[in-house]
């Protein structure tokens, strides 16, 4: 996806009625019941964080319990990986650093993404091109559906919601202008075969570094896969 398609995206979800995603809101009708499954690998591979996440929780929480987000974008011709944000790490067992098993240990700060859950919108086109919004977790597989919401639950939800997609598309979007303005500045180009072989010996356990994009600017991060922790940096 490119700059010009990421700004259309953003166009589109601040465009898209409120009233046909109140609906959905209100259809779904859902109801936290504390059973912390989409906090558990079973349903979430990694919590992403905005910025404003990030910032949140280094200041809250603490630095340590956030990682580059997995599934890097891209690696220079310099062996180095850029990600367009940090993740929450996670346990050995896959699960939520912040999960204790019953509850969210930093409830008070938890990332956005928690928050709208299970409401985030589903970014795929359908057979005609456009773009449908629903919730992309498992209906009926945990939490209770199909309660009442009133009106101002229903319009903060939505509220939300539209402002957590537009947020990452606009981290996306900066992220890719920032790549762009930084390899330019620095000679650098994208390498598919440099992030491959990295990737190989990242997975050997060996160190690879990862510039992470925080508030327009990269932070340097240096991490090593633990061989027999596959779920933690
Ligand atoms: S931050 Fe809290 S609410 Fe979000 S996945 Fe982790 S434990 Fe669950």
């Amino acid at each position: 996806m490119n700059s010009v398609d990421i700004e259309k995206e953003i166009e589109y979800i601040s465009s898209f009625p409120d009233e046909d995603y109140l609906r959905i809101i209100c259809e779904v009708g859902f109801v936290c019941d504390f059973c912390g499954r989409c906090c558990t690998s079973e349903f979430n591979d990694h919590v992403f964080l905005l910025d404003d996440d990030s910032e949140r929780i280094i200041e809250n929480a603490g630095r340590e319990f956030l990682r580059p987000a997995p599934y890097f974008d891209l690696c220079d011709n310099l062996g180095r990986f850029y990600v367009m944000g940090y993740a929450l790490k996670t346990k050995q067992n896959g699960d939520c650093i912040f999960y204790t098993g019953t509850r969210c240990e930093h409830y008070e700060v938890r990332p956005w993404v928690c928050k709208i859950y299970p409401y985030m919108l589903h970014r795929e086109p359908d057979e005609e091109g456009n773009i449908e919004f629903r919730q992309i977790s498992g209906l009926n597989l945990h939490g209770l559906y199909h309660n009442e919401i009133s009106n101002e639950m229903c319009e903060e939800i939505l509220k939300s919601v539209k402002d957590y997609e537009s947020g990452f598309l606009r981290q996306k979007l900066g992220f890719i202008k920032e790549i762009e303005r930084y390899f330019k500045e620095n000679g650098l180009r994208n390498s598919k075969q440099m992030y491959d072989r990295m990737m190989r010996q990242y997975l050997k356990g060996k160190s690879i570094e990862v510039y992470v994009f925080l508030k327009g600017r990269f932070v340097k991060e240096v991490i090593s896969k633990q061989i027999n922790n596959p779920g933690s940096y």
